[in-house]
């Protein structure tokens, strides 16, 4: 059992947020979760899990409560079919690396998801997707401790109520669990996915498509598009894509033809968020010190010694700004605390 009290937050998150946590406790075996429930004094505190922190704002300049850091590792092989391998990864794990791994063992499904930050624990709780490819079509069950019960429970993937960035560790389980363990049904055969279009132009001409050669040029287009986080602190995408009825979409067309929109399976229309903000001219007009992305806007930057509050600030100028001019409201992706 390992804690730390007046913890600098600042490189436990990729915003670089210089907050504080009263106490910071490192949890890499089930029996840490054990000695620190049986701590009164801590289990009275607020409590914040924290994985690679990618996904989280603090705001505060203080955590006047328990971080509790993610540090459960291994990966175990469970079961092998003909055609898949099950594999149950602990929560601790990087999601690259894992990404990485699969790869190098010829197992497929997870390549489309090459390049994101964080931990295979945060990966599940976010639901993380790009290029076409979302993690809830990977996952078999999640095991997680349960803070109200202390057991640990096991979820199928119907239990995880898996969304568009979301799952049921944002509703009924936030707060109250600590995800262990994550089983993964890997794919032996390889299939493509490739619809989305930056990615079909990068592999044009390319004539027999490996694992290797899609990963390769997502991370290269990830590269391109998204700011290196050591350098301007940021959290991917701050705000979700909205969604939009047809009715609200044939007005927008009509009143603001500028805007694209994109019909999904359920009938729903998506608008990339980054276009309206980008629209209402925010990469014009950053502060000394939070700005968003010139290649994206929809990713918010730390330009250098900003404050959670700062960057909190900007985006709901940018939730006003949007909401006025395309009668659009937008929701955080990122957690904030
Ligand atoms: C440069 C950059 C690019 C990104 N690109 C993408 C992208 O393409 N697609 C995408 O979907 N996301 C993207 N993200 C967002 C982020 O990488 C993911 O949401 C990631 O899965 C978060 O994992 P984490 O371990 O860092 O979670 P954290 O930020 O540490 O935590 C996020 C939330 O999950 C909870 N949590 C974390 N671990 C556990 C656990 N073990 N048990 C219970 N609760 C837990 C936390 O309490 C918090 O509420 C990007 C982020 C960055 C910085």
């Amino acid at each position: 059992m390992v804690f730390y009290t007046e913890y600098s937050l600042e490189g436990s998150n990729t915003f670089n947020i210089k907050a504080k946590a009263n106490v910071f406790y490192e949890v890499s075996l089930r029996e840490d979760l054990d000695s620190f429930v049986r701590k009164r004094k801590f289990m009275d505190m607020p409590r914040l899990v924290l994985g690679n922190g990618s996904n989280v704002l603090f705001v505060k300049k203080r955590f006047k409560g328990v971080v509790l850091k993610n540090e459960m590792k291994g990966i175990d092989f469970v079961s092998e079919t003909d055609n898949e391998v099950v594999l149950k990864v602990a929560s601790g794990e990087d999601f690259d690396e894992f990404v990485d791994f699969c790869l190098k063992k010829r197992l497929h499904g997870a390549e489309n998801l090459s390049g994101i930050p964080g931990s295979v624990g945060g990966a599940v709780v976010q639901n993380i997707g790009a290029y076409g490819q979302e993690l809830k079509n990977l996952v078999q069950s999640v095991e997680y401790y349960d803070f109200d019960d202390l057991e640990v429970h096991t979820i199928d993937n119907a239990g995880c109520n898996f969304g568009y960035r979301d799952s049921v560790f944002k509703h009924e389980l936030m707060d109250k669990t600590f995800i262990m363990s994550v089983t993964f049904k890997m794919s032996k055969k390889y299939t493509p996915i490739i619809g989305y279009g930056a990615l079909q132009e990068r592999l044009t001409g390319y004539s027999v498509l490996t694992p290797m050669l899609v990963r390769k040029a997502i991370l290269s287009l990830r590269f391109e598009k998204i700011p290196d986080y050591r350098q301007y602190g940021n959290a991917g995408s701050f705000f979700k894509n909205p969604d939009i009825t047809p009715e609200e979409a044939q007005k927008m067309a009509k009143q603001h033809p500028e805007v694209k929109m994109f019909e999904q399976e359920d009938g729903m229309f998506k608008i990339p968020a980054g276009q309206l903000i980008d629209l209402c001219g925010f990469k014009r007009t950053p502060t000394p010190t939070v700005g968003v992305a010139y290649t994206n806007a929809l990713i918010l930057m730390n330009l250098g010694g900003a404050k959670g509050r700062e960057i909190l600030d900007y985006a709901k100028k940018i939730k006003k700004a949007v909401k006025q001019r395309y009668g659009v409201k937008l929701e955080p992706e990122v957690v904030i605390i």
